[in-house]
């Protein structure tokens, strides 16, 4: 098979970039190593900056999103045992959207079946060669039978467990990480949010954040032990310490249900530079995680997108190559912009007990500061709701 572009993995950034590939008429092929119904089953972000609800728009695929997205103007930080309010609208002018990833997902696959373009699931041992020279290829195998696919550009959207970002020399890329020592235990329950909007709570005991998927579908997290496992966490057990950590008015308004999803996620910093290397481009998690604090790795992802979406759509039309050239780079700064704002806004917020009492004493104040300060706040709302592309 020949087609202009074979795009590694079905997430939300194969996805876009599919979708906005094929309103412009260029060919392409998404290559996914699960089954469809394996994809849509991921239960991972939920809220949308601004930005991203554009792209969707560009894709032609909004129409849900702006019936059953929920609009929100801003947050709670629970501190100290007082909730405050961060004033995203106020402060910045623009909103944030609820709308799960998997409802992401589930509407980018409709556009794709009812556009007829080409996806191979459960396409395995997919392997990328020649993206050094002129003609890249992509051999994958599926239902016992080898495949191959010839291209122009092969697009490494394929996560960070992908076979992308591996196949590149050693030498060719830089890796920068932090591990933090802790992560989020989550549970998803069809019961009604404790509020409109979601609180982040900071509290002795560790982190925990109230957010939702719709207005009868929550999503809870509490920080947890990296040793912990999901099976020593009951439903009750979560519940009741999603109760400590919260304060009495969120106790009283908390709704507990049997979960439908429970899983714990490590908290990771990471980004791999250049994101270009020859005729392989790399976007979203094959190239970067940030811890979900500052709910930024699915925005990312549709940065990245539009970079290249637009970098390919300039190369096919025109026979310009300005915007793959400065692929990278455009998208490295927004990366390591957002990259600095999910570092801080986990350190902030969660229990690092190696740092002591000074530790909690610096939050306190910077927390402090972000409450007295329109431009500290500002600051928070302007990265929060995401910044412009
Ligand atoms: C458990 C979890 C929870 C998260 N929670 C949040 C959150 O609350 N807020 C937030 O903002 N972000 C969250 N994220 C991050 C967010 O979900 C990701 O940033 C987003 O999914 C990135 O999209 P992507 O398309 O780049 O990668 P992915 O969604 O990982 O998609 C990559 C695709 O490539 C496929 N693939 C992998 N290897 C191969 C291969 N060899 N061959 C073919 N296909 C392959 C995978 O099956 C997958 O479908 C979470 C991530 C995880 C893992």
């Amino acid at each position: 098979m020949r087609v202009q572009v074979a795009i590694i993995g079905s997430g939300p950034s194969g996805l876009l970039l599919g979708q906005l590939l094929h309103l412009a008429g260029i060919d392409a092929i998404i290559l996914e190593q699960r089954s469809q119904e394996y994809v849509l089953g991921r239960i991972r972000a939920g809220v949308l900056e601004q930005c991203m609800v554009e792209m969707m728009e560009r894709a032609q695929v909004a129409g849900r999103l702006h019936a059953e997205g929920l609009v929100h103007h801003g947050f709670e930080i629970l501190f100290g045992g007082k909730r405050h309010r961060i004033d995203l609208h106020g402060l910045s002018g623009k909103d944030v959207w609820v709308y799960g990833q998997t409802e992401v997902t589930r509407d980018l696959m409709a556009a794709r079946t009812a556009a007829g373009a080409k996806t191979v699931y459960e396409a395995e041992n997919v392997s990328i060669h020649g993206f050094e020279g002129t003609k890249p290829l992509v051999r994958y195998t599926k239902d016992g039978k080898q495949h191959e696919v010839e291209c122009d550009f092969i697009a490494g959207c394929d996560g960070f467990h992908g076979v992308c970002r591996p196949s590149v020399p050693p030498g060719a890329i830089t890796e920068h990480e932090r591990v933090y020592p802790f992560g989020w235990l989550g549970v998803l329950a069809d019961v009604p949010p404790v509020s409109e909007e979601l609180i982040y709570v900071s509290h002795e005991r560790g982190f925990a954040l109230c957010s939702m998927r719709s207005r009868t579908r929550s999503r809870y997290y509490i920080q947890c032990s990296l040793e912990d496992q999901v099976e020593n966490w009951s439903d009750d057990a979560f519940w009741e310490e999603l109760k400590r950590r919260l304060d009495p008015a969120g106790v009283a308004r908390l709704v507990t249900g049997p979960s439908i999803e429970k899983s714990i996620a490590p908290l990771r910093s990471y980004v791999a530079e250049p994101m270009r290397f020859g005729r392989l481009l790399l976007a979203g998690d094959a190239s970067h995680i940030v811890p979900p604090t500052g709910a930024k790795g699915l925005n990312l992802a549709a940065s990245d997108v539009h970079y290249l979406s637009t970098a390919l759509i300039e190369h096919y039309r025109t026979g310009r190559n300005t915007e793959l050239d400065a692929y990278s780079g455009k998208c490295l700064r927004r990366i390591w912009q957002a990259e600095r704002f999910s570092w801080w806004m986990t350190n902030l917020l969660h229990l690092f007990p190696e740092n002591g009492s000074f530790g909690r004493k610096m939050q306190a104040a910077e927390f402090d500061y972000v409450l007295t300060s329109r431009a500290a706040a500002t600051a928070l709302a302007e990265n929060y709701v995401g910044l412009p592309y």
